[in-house]
């Protein structure tokens, strides 16, 4: 069952966050879908644009709404992630999303603010959830110096100005974490300092942690064991600094890394294991198997197993 992101948002603020999943695949929604009528947890299905370039975003919309009469007990709402304007006006009007992220962070604060406007009022008049962002997320690089990388934060003396010119219903936040399987190579961990300022500025308002995959360390292991070649200092957020990050406000971390180190690992060692083996079905089961399994996990740790009976009336 779809349900509005406000309605999460303002159930789950302070107490647990919603997990935001990227898909790109069939098996990584079915896995997505058992996950959260298992675990009985709220969930967001997140599409990036490279999602819809490689599946068709007719294919993916259609691929979600056939998992919600699968899974009828599912609560769920569908996201846009890293949308630019184009993407952005094309979700609103597909009629399959429950909520968009423009991300015009790269842009300076006044032209961030003038394209998130934009697309704000255009979702509003159709009850569409608008997340902008304020800080650059991906472009915290190891060759910074530490001054440089505060520039890319969220500058906390920023928030309230943007959100009150913008009107955008929830803000990502730069505070340390990164897209990716590096995370934290540089400056350890999330800056929480920064988190609580924003906090302090934006009471009750939900923020939005990116690159929030655990890149547990088994796993990397695991995949080299199998033939892969990741590096050594692959991390990811420890999950100390999830339970915490959630008490600052955090309603909503988005998990991509994760599911993508699973598939390599499901399909590796499986490859590795079964060499005569040819059938895309077999390994495919085993992936949507282990996805659930994983997302399961991962609602605990986010607070929201049990949490979807709170929205069926
Ligand atoms: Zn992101």
């Amino acid at each position: 069952m779809p349900v509005l992101p406000k309605e999460l948002f303002k159930k789950c603020y302070g107490r647990y966050a919603i997990a935001a999943v990227n898909v790109f695949t069939m098996e990584q929604v079915q896995g997505l879908f058992h996950a959260g009528e298992t675990a009985n947890a709220p969930f967001l299905v997140q599409i990036t644009p490279a999602a819809r370039d490689y599946a068709h975003s007719i294919m993916l919309e259609a691929i979600v709404h056939a998992a919600s009469k699968i899974y009828p007990k599912a609560v769920y709402a569908v996201h846009l992630d890293h949308g630019n304007e184009e993407h952005a006006k094309d979700a609103i009007t597909s009629g399959g999303y429950q909520s968009i992220m423009i991300d015009a962070s790269h842009e300076a604060f006044e032209d961030n603010v003038k394209i998130t406007k934009r697309i704000v009022e255009k979702a509003h008049e159709h009850e569409i959830f608008v997340e902008a962002e304020l800080g650059v997320l991906s472009g915290v690089e190891d060759n910074l110096s530490i001054d440089e990388k505060h520039a890319k934060y969220t500058n906390p003396s920023e928030v309230e100005r943007f959100v009150q010119l913008t009107k955008c219903d929830s803000l990502a936040v730069a505070v340390g974490t990164s897209h990716g399987a590096y995370k934290f190579s540089g400056v350890q961990g999330i800056q929480f300092d920064i988190l609580e300022e924003i906090q302090r500025r934006l009471p009750n308002f939900p923020i939005v942690l990116h690159g929030g995959s655990a890149v547990n360390e088994e796993e990397v292991q695991r995949i080299n064991r199998a033939g892969g070649q990741l590096l050594k200092n692959a991390t990811g957020v420890p999950p100390q600094e999830i339970a915490r990050a959630i008490k600052y406000g955090v309603c909503k971390i988005n998990i991509a890394t994760d599911t993508r180190l699973l598939w390599t690992r499901v399909h590796r060692e499986f490859f590795r294991d079964h060499a005569p083996l040819f059938d895309p079905v077999i390994p495919g089961k085993e992936y949507i198997r282990a996805y659930s399994d994983f997302m399961v996990q991962k609602f605990e740790l986010f607070g929201a197993t049990n949490k979807a009976s709170e929205f069926i009336n």
